[in-house]
């Protein structure tokens, strides 16, 4: 299965794509947590994308294509994957069939996840997310066991650069400007399944496997 969790900075695409990858057995593939490792291993990728990312802005398209090219040609891609935060440009999309078609491959869902801006708002700047293993809490919504300890590995939690308060509006105007329209892009492929992200994590979860008919 080829399938695309699309939806807001903050909407639960990550939380959900964990989820989801077990019950799926497909891998979760993630800019945003690629652009991070890159980051933190001091690469020329991470060079390259974190001014961006630390003003909220976009990698530039050249650069988010080639990285997700390398990726979806890796073997533990042959049976499907799962993309989380790509594409999130017109471009990207474009480039992203084009990879498609050249792996004989198609694309099964398209998954918008909603939810309103003022709970996007308080989700972000709440995000706290593990330096060792990269799992996501909320300081109210989801939070660890113990204050700034990660239940399943013990490392440390950190809030992300851009989950600040400053940053956090422009991603999401970013969103509405580059992203938005891709909406509109998947439904006229009949591909899009809109689901209501403002519910509990667990009830999120179930509607999107009942709109991939995994019930
Ligand atoms: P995204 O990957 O779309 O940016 P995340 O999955 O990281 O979003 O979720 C953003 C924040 O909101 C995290 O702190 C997460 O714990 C929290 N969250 C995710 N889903 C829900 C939900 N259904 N209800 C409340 N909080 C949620
Ligand atoms: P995310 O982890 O999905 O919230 O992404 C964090 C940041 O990484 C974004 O604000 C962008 O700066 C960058 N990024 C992630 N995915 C993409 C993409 N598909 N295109 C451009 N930039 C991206």
């Amino acid at each position: 299965m080829q399938i695309i969790l699309m939806g807001p900075p903050g909407a639960g695409k990550g939380t959900q794509a964990e989820k989801l990858t077990g019950e799926l057995s497909i891998p979760h593939i993630s800019t945003g947590d690629m652009f991070r490792k890159a980051i933190k291993e001091g690469t020329e990728l991470g060079k390259k994308a974190k001014s961006y990312m630390d003003q909220g802005k976009l990698v530039p398209d050249e650069v988010t294509i080639g990285i997700v090219k390398e990726r979806l040609a890796e073997a533990d891609c042959n049976n499907g994957f799962l993309l989380d935060g790509f594409p999130r440009t017109v471009p990207q999309a474009d480039a992203l069939n084009e990879i498609l078609f050249e792996l004989n491959k198609s694309l099964n869902a398209v998954i918008n996840i909603k939810v309103a801006r003022d709970e996007l708002v308080e989700r972000l700047t709440g995000r706290r997310v593990c330096k060792a293993c990269g799992a996501t809490y909320h300081v109210i919504f989801n939070p660890a066991k113990e204050e700034g300890i990660c239940d399943r590995c013990g490392g440390e939690l950190y809030q992300r650069n851009d989950d600040k308060i400053e940053t956090v509006g422009n991603r999401l105007d970013v969103y509405e400007e580059q992203t938005a329209p891709l909406i509109k892009y998947y439904q006229e492929k009949g591909l899009l399944k809109e689901i209501d992200g403002s519910k509990a994590m667990d009830k999120v979860l179930a509607d999107i496997l009942a709109a991939l008919g995994r019930e």
